[in-house]
Parts: C-alpha cells; structure tokens; sequence
C-alpha cells in the first residue's frame, strides 16, 4: 500500500506483473485512502497455482489440528492487538462509522476463536458394518485449493468467515477482497504472516472481479470457489467454475421482510421498540448490509402511525464522517453506488410509491465531498414495483401493509430472494408459526439484525447456497472420506470361475 507490495503470492509480497496500481476511495470526503497494486490476470494465475504447491507439497494441510487451532488463536490475539489500526482502515475504506468497525474487528476476532474451538473437537465417525475384522470411518479432509472473493460492505468480516474455517480445516487459498475496499485485508494477511501462516497457504491479489474473475474461478487447479457478493456475480461465477464441476458456495443479497402485527406495538413502550428495531434493522450502514429489513409488512390497524412514526425518527438520523463520533451512520462506498441508490428514489417515484421521507442528499455543505444519502422510506409500495423486489443495497426502506397473517406470511415469501426476515408480535404461537412459515436462512423474532460465529449463515432461493459460520461452515472447506479397512480379508467368492 502506498508504494510497498500488496500482492502475496507464494509467501513473497510483490507490485503486480505490469505495475498497475488502483487508488481506493474515502467515501467520506473523496480523498484517496490508499493507493494499492492492482494485480493482473498473470498475477491472479501465479497465486493459484502457489496455493496448488502449498497443498500438494506443503505441510499445512497436514499439519496437526491442534497446532491449525492454535494458529488461529494467535491471530485472533493479534486482531484484538491491532483493532484500533484496522478499524481504521475499515472506516477509511467503507465510509462505516470506526464504532461499527470496532463491532466488526470483534466479530472477525470471534470467528477465528470460534472455528480454532470447533476444528480442535472434531473426530472421525466409526461406523459399525456388523464385522469385527472391518475398520469403518469417516474422516475429514481439506478439500483443497479455495479461492475467496469478498464484498466491499463488511471487507474483513465477510472474508474472515472464508478464511478461518479454511485455515482450520487446512486448506490453502487465495483471497481477492473487493477492489473498492482493499485496504484491511492487506493489512490482516500481514497480520497472519506475522500469527506463522506458513508461505503459499493465503496468497492475495487484489482488483477488478471482472479482470481476474475468470483466471481465479475457471483455473482446474481450484477445489472451492466461496463467494459473497451481488446476485448476477453469482451467476457469472457459478457458471465460469461448472466448466471444472468446481464446488462453489455463493452468498448473495437479500430482500429482507420485517413483519410488524400490530399487537408487536400495542402499549407506547413496544410500538417504541418496534420502530426502534425496524429503523435499525434498514438503516445501519446506511443500508448496505446485506440483511437489512428493507421491505416493512406491517398490520393495517397501526400502519399509518407507524409509518409516521419511524418517518420522525428517519429524519433525525445523524449521517456523517465515519470518524466523527457524533455520526450514527457514514456515507455509500462510492458515487458510482450513489448514483444506483438516486435511480432506484427516482424509480420508486415514477413507479408511484408515496416518498415519505429522505429522497435527497443532506444539505450540509460540510459533507458535499462524500457520497452520503438521506435515510428515504417509501409507503403505499407493493410487489409490482422494482423498489420492493430488487436489491437497491441503500437507506431505502419500502413498506406494504397487511390485514391477517396468512397474508403477512404470503408478503414475506414474495421475493425471489430468501437471506433474513424479521417478525414482531407479541403472541408466542403466531410467532413460532409465522418463523417456521418463511423461507429465509435468518428469522429473528421479536429481534433484528444479530447473529453469532457458531450458527449457520445463508440464503434461501436466489440468496445463495451453502452455508457459512456455524459447523456447516467448516464442513464447506472439507470432503468427507470413507475408509473401509478390512483386517481379515477373505475371496469375495462371486465370481466361480
Ligand atoms: P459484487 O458482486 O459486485 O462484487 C463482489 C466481489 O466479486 C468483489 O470482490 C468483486 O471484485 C468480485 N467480482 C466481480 N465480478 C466478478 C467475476 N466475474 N468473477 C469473480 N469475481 C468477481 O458485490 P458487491 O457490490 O461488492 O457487494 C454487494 C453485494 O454483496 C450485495 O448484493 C449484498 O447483498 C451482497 N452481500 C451478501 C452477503 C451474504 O452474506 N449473503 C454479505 C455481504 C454482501
């Protein structure tokens, strides 16, 4: 960064093969956070193809659990040591305000924590076959070369839910964080040199996904393709890895219900929570997160109020400079992103949702750098507009009401998508049945937003397949092996002749 090498590849920092170099955007103010190697197709082939060595021919993916989970542990100390200088860099990188970065730099911590646990209590399975002379196990094994492509809204977090179960599970890899947001995981694969990550088992390039996404997801050397990102990436990628019937994982949006009954809000303390969570749950990164509530379901009966009140408390929304501790939200990633977020407003619009709220940019001359978008609910929306089914990825919540709950239920299935939904209500039995009723990776109840290292994390429908976090998500990076040992061997006696 800033004139020393940013690609890893086979254990040596190096500038990329022509000397390209891309700068990355403070969406805060426009200025230039880091300037950073951008790698070419050559460097993207070279860093498989280290991975490929360090998997045949290294020592990691036999390396003793016990040492993998001890690794691990050692580099979520070192987070905790660094969490101030790479929340930093997160902040600068993504516009998020440094205590989200902060929350981030845990999170990250506690995945690396998790997985160093899960990885040092797994055991083979003894099956019985019914024959004393027969040794019958499963045994895990790392499935190889992995490589990981990560989105720009939680940089490290999303690419540390790759890597710490592929480490722990003793794979090898090569990890491409989004172009936008480099910076952090420079600075983490420093970091894991540094825990003893031995040379060639994370190799690092960064830049364009459209560049380097063939040379990475198409190379027959690649094991696992785990990708999170946009739906039509997905596509690509799932396409591009099924010419080598590659094993790929995708986690891609989301266009998450929040269903509000009105007995959710039916004395002045829960209405207020249930606006609480409900602004939260759209609004917290100014909407780039992928399971934001960005489609509110809620009951006729309170619907107006509702809406007018979460509208007030829109409006108070503090958005500002990430490094101000007085912004409870920072500005999109970019104005290429802006601009997409303007058209979906302009969309809704024309499409005749009732703008409630927001629609513009802040007025403040102080953040006229930044790429920064007002909080923006739209009422009176249903399923016809694009508003309501199609990711927009930005501080835009829309809402459409419901009178019972089977139509609650049928709104919240409504989408193509299926990564997180919400529900509040106040009645046990309705809310065991309406969670049970959806068809998202994620339902909280009464609750949004939370999640924790030790459960699974992933969509239904066009959300994606496979899982990450919790045990599933280090089952992604190992094959299952069957080992049937006889001790006694006699002539199978099938064929006479
Ligand atoms: P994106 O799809 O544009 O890019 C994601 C990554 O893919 C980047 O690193 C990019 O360089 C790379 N890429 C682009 N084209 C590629 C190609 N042809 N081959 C290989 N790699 C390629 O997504 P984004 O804009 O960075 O992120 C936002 C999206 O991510 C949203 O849709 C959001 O919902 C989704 N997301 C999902 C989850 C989840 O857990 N399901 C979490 C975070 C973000």
């Amino acid at each position: 960064m800033n004139g020393e090498p940013d690609l890893c590849i086979g254990g040596a920092w190096r500038h990329a093969s022509d000397g390209g170099t891309r700068s990355s955007i403070n969406p805060a103010d426009g200025s230039v956070a880091g300037v950073v190697d951008e790698a070419t197709v050559e460097d993207a082939r070279a860093a498989v193809a280290a991975a490929r060595t360090a998997f045949d021919d290294g020592t990691w993916p036999s390396t003793p659990v016990i040492e993998r989970a001890a690794l691990l542990d050692r580099v979520a100390d070192l987070l905790q040591r660094d969490k101030e200088s790479l929340s930093l860099l997160e902040t600068a990188d993504t516009g998020k305000t440094l205590a989200e970065s902060r929350i981030d730099i845990d999170d990250v911590t506690s995945v690396f924590r998790y997985y160093a646990k899960l990885v040092g209590v797994q055991s083979d399975r003894l099956v019985d076959v019914g024959d004393a002379s027969v040794v019958s196990r499963v045994v895990r094994e790392p499935i190889g070369v992995c490589v990981l492509i990560a989105p720009w809204n939680y940089p490290l977090l999303q690419m540390s839910w790759k890597i710490a179960p592929a480490l722990a599970a003793g794979c090898t890899m090569v990890a491409k964080p989004s172009e936008v947001t480099p910076l952090s995981t420079i600075a983490f694969v420093h970091l894991l040199e540094e825990a003893g990550v031995p040379p060639g088992v994370v190799n690092l390039v960064q830049g364009s996904g459209a560049v380097l996404g063939d040379a990475l997801t198409g190379d027959p050397a690649v094991d696992f393709v785990s990708f999170t990102g946009g739906l039509a990436t997905g596509r690509t990628i799932s396409r591009v890895a099924a010419e080598h019937v590659t094993k790929v994982a995708v986690e891609l949006g989301g266009k998450n219900p929040h269903i509000v009954f009105a007995d959710a809000a039916d004395s002045a303390e829960s209405f207020d929570m249930a606006v609480d969570h409900v602004l939260t749950g759209v609004f917290l990164h100014s909407g780039q997160v992928c399971s934001a509530g960005t489609r509110l379901i809620v009951e006729e009966s309170i619907a107006d109020d509702f809406v007018a009140a979460l509208a007030e408390r829109a409006a108070k929304i503090r958005v500002g400079n990430g490094m101000d501790p007085a912004s409870e939200t920072g500005p999109l990633v970019s104005e290429q992103h802006r601009d997409k977020v303007e058209a979906y407003v302009a969309l809704g619009i024309s499409e005749g949702a009732k703008l409630v709220v927001g629609g513009e940019r802040p007025s403040d001359p102080a953040l006229a750098d930044g790429s920064y978008y007002l909080p923006t609910i739209f009422d009176r929306c249903d399923r016809t507009m694009r508003i309501v089914t199609e990711e927009t990825f930005g501080p835009i919540l829309t809402v459409e009401r419901f009178t019972d709950e089977a139509e609650a239920i049928r709104l919240g299935n409504d989408t193509d998508y299926g990564l997180a939904a919400g529900v509040r209500t106040s009645d046990a039995a309705r809310g065991e049945r309406v969670v049970r009723a959806l068809r998202h990776g994620t339902v909280w109840l009464n609750d949004f937003g939370y999640y924790t290292a030790a459960a699974e994390w992933g969509g239904f429908g066009k959300s994606g397949n496979g899982r990450e976090l919790g045990p599933a998500g280090l089952a992604e990076y190992q094959e299952m092996k069957h080992i049937w040992h006889n001790t006694a061997p006699m002539p199978a006696g099938w064929f006479k002749g």
